[in-house]
């Protein structure tokens, strides 16, 4: 196929046929001016020169590559883990929040709302905030307050003000419809930090951007590590940030697979799942077309995951066509298969991963029997597992 290569969105907003802008009126010309203001401090100096020194200086980049050769022995493969774990405040969220905040800044807003699932984006917004002197307004489902409470407290020292949401199943899905409530009150103060390549046009495609950089590094460090591109390049999809960043820097190159993991929870034959690649239909999610949880009637499905961060009923869009030209290919892993990668990685290599991408390792565990030996496979360790350890050791103490 010759439209594998994806750098835009078309001038819709479209990746393939998903994405869009299916919002209310009075929110298309703050996306306007979102889509203007990004085509404009994209390509400005002072703007790139700030980003680059907070990536550095603030943030920490660029993060290590690793060889993880205890990993790799045990697994027969060559297993390079892209450290994002290692990331200002433990996670990729970070690269986001931070260049949104400061186009926000740029824009003139001094109010900036966010939802948060794991309560990592959330983290990474208001320590962006802290740093930028912006108010910060955390939407959080009660639900994820109770499994993620270390993360209320970062959030609340760094002088963000964290709202409870009790709509819905009081998770992600419902912080997001909260906190897009205020942006459309709000919207003259206001800008909206989402945190995932989810959302109307253009949030899919800048979040895509800022989170590039991991792709790019990644790419660097393996050619100078290994003097070649990987075969395989492995991450976890929960609205597809992390992933979409690393994929990014080797989409076109056309022998390198790509694979997203999703949380597949009990089991995609149950009802408890977020498996939305491998078993959703294209519907319309929090302002854009894509793979969704959904019933007959287009209401959205709850998610199950053990893990807060990949509990979304959704997907990006730029995935949803990315499956869909089979230039990725996208699995799932269940709620006890992750649990055995978090295992396996803290046991093998001394590193606690988070939740997230300890799908994409228990994935890996038994994937990496049925592919050839010896590959190069990239995976990226999207983020640490302290947040985890009370939910961990509580599900294995009933295993
Ligand atoms: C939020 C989060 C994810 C899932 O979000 P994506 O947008 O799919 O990347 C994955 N890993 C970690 C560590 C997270 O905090």
């Amino acid at each position: 196929m010759n439209d594998k290569k994806i750098n835009k969105p078309s001038s819709t907003g479209r990746f393939g046929k998903f994405g869009g802008k299916f919002v209310p009126e009075t929110l298309m010309s703050s996306l306007e001016e979102i889509e203007i203001a990004y085509e404009k401090y994209s390509k400005d100096k002072s703007f790139l020169e700030e980003l680059s020194s907070l990536q550095n200086d603030f943030i920490g980049r660029p993060t290590p590559l690793y060889f993880a050769k205890n990993l790799s022995k045990n697994l027969n493969q060559k297993i390079w883990i892209k450290r994002e774990d290692l990331a200002h405040t433990g996670a990729h969220k970070i690269n986001n929040a931070i260049g949104q905040a400061l186009l926000a800044k740029r824009l003139g807003k001094k109010r900036i709302i966010a939802e948060t699932g794991a309560g990592q984006h959330g983290v990474a917004t208001a320590t962006a905030c802290a740093m930028l002197n912006l108010e910060c307004i955390v939407y959080m489902g009660e639900e994820d307050i109770k499994r993620q409470a270390p993360n209320i407290y970062r959030m609340e020292m760094v002088g963000a003000k964290v709202v409870p949401v009790i709509s819905g199943s009081k998770t992600l899905k419902d912080a997001v419809n909260e906190a897009i409530r205020d942006w459309v009150t709000n919207v003259e103060s206001s800008y909206y930090i989402i945190g995932s390549a989810v959302g109307p046009h253009p949030y899919p495609y800048i979040v895509r951007e800022f989170q590039s950089i991991i792709g790019i590094e990644s790419r660097q460090q393996i050619l100078e590590k290994t003097g070649k591109l990987p075969d395989y390049v492995l991450a976890c999809v929960g609205g597809g940030s992390n992933a979409i960043g690393i994929f990014s820097g080797f989409i076109d190159d056309e022998n390198v697979s790509l694979i997203g993991v999703e949380a597949s929870g009990e089991g995609v034959e149950t009802e408890k799942h977020a498996a939305t690649l491998t078993k959703g239909t294209p519907g319309i999610l929090h302002g854009s077309l894509s793979y969704v949880l959904q019933d007959d009637f287009g209401q959205i499905q709850e998610a199950h995951s053990i893990s807060a961060g990949l509990d979304y009923p959704g997907v990006g869009p730029e995935h949803s066509n990315l499956k869909d030209i089979e230039r990725a290919q996208y699995y799932s892993a269940t709620d006890k298969k992750a649990l055995e990668g978090f295992k396996m990685m803290s046991i093998e290599e001394g590193i606690i991963p988070a939740l997230e991408p300890a799908h994409a390792l228990g994935f890996l565990i038994d994937w990496a029997k049925e592919i050839p030996k010896e590959k190069t496979i990239l995976f990226l360790l999207s983020g640490r597992g302290d947040k985890d350890l009370e939910t961990v050791s509580k599900k294995m103490a009933t295993l």
